[in-house]
């Protein structure tokens, strides 16, 4: 049996290794998909919508894609213009919903204005729905009875539990209450008999609220926002923030470690910006006993869940 640790005795590790657990669970995932070839002679297939020329979507829909040709599934990119109706959406989903040679269907978010996100994930087949932002499956997530979680929250939980981090009993709070992150986050955490607090805009004195916290996780999409005053000493820290960085003034200042300050600035000096958390690193470093890196940390495992879920869903599909 696993031994769990406790908090104040894992000072010495600090960072969260979320490239190694992403990577122990896609080397799971291509095992899976290698069976499911074994026994139904086709690769486990998904469906990825994008719609419009947004830059950061094409660039995390190009990584689903490549990741999930890596590990053997079939994949499909759906590139639709910018002018694309809701109606004509609606139609697209509605076919990759009837095709039996799909199993899971991710359409990339945001969408343009003038289409309705609640609609069109509502369109989404539940059984294809590999995101789990359907409302059905918010519902048996919210029951206990999820099939496929969310994928950042999902990875994070698999980080804490492959880390040895003990969740039960613990004070877990939740920066943000979004439908992708914040909120399936905290009801994983109570699945997992954490003591859960969900915090957001309206908090009242949020370093009041967190500084209790022993599992935090942030995901707010504001730079470098938590810092040491939000942060109890020997804390986990989870960052899920990822921030394009456009000012190189701020680098040294957020980071002490000389070799990283460098990193970063060639880093800059070659995109033009460098992704930040929405947790201060320097000052998280020195209060936290765990801190998970960006990047290099919960963006990587939530690819990597995506994977589980497609997997799962396309198994789920033949079992029934
Ligand atoms: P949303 O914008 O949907 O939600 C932000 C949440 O943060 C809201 O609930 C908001 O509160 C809350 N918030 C904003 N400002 C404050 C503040 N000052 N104090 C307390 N709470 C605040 O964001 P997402 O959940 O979609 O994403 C959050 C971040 O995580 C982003 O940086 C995003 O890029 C990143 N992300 C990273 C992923 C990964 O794989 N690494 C995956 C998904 C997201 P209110 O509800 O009151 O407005």
């Amino acid at each position: 049996m696993t031994e769990h640790l406790p908090l104040k005795q894992i000072a010495a590790a600090r960072t969260l290794d979320g490239a190694r657990v992403a990577a122990e669970i896609k080397e799971e995932v291509r095992e899976g998909v290698s069976e499911f070839v074994r026994l139904y002679d086709a690769p486990p297939a998904l469906a990825v919508v994008r719609v419009g020329d947004d830059a950061a979507s094409l660039v995390y829909v190009r990584n689903k894609i490549r990741t999930s040709e890596e590990l053997g599934f079939r994949s499909e990119h759906h590139a639709l213009p910018a002018s694309t109706t809701e109606a004509e959406l609606l139609a697209s989903i509605s076919e990759l919903n009837r095709r039996d040679d799909v199993d899971g269907i991710l359409v990339q978010l945001p969408l343009p204005h003038g289409i309705d996100d609640k609609k069109i994930i509502e369109s989404i087949d539940p059984a294809k729905d590999v995101d789990g932002f359907h409302p059905l499956n918010v519902g048996r997530l919210v029951a206990g009875q999820a099939d496929a979680a969310p994928c950042t929250p999902a990875g994070i939980i698999k980080l804490l539990k492959r880390s040895n981090i003990e969740m039960r009993g613990r004070h877990a709070c939740v920066v943000g209450r979004s439908n992708i992150v914040g909120r399936p986050m905290a009801q994983l955490f109570l699945q997992h008999d954490a003591t859960v607090t969900i915090c957001h805009s309206r908090t009242i004195d949020l370093a009041s609220v967190t500084r209790h916290a022993d599992i935090l996780v942030v995901a707010i999409g504001r730079a470098a926002f938590i810092q040491g005053e939000h942060i109890k000493a020997g804390a986990v820290v989870i960052d899920v923030g990822m921030n394009q960085l456009t000012d190189s003034n701020i680098i040294d200042e957020l980071f002490d470690d000389a070799e990283e300050v460098a990193r970063r600035h060639a880093s800059f000096a070659k995109r033009g910006y460098i992704l930040i958390g929405d947790v201060h690193p320097a000052q998280a470093a020195k209060k936290a006993a765990w801190l998970t890196p960006v990047p290099g940390g919960v963006g990587l495992l939530t690819v990597a869940m995506l994977m589980r879920n497609t997997l799962h869903a396309a198994n789920r599909r033949r079992a029934s």
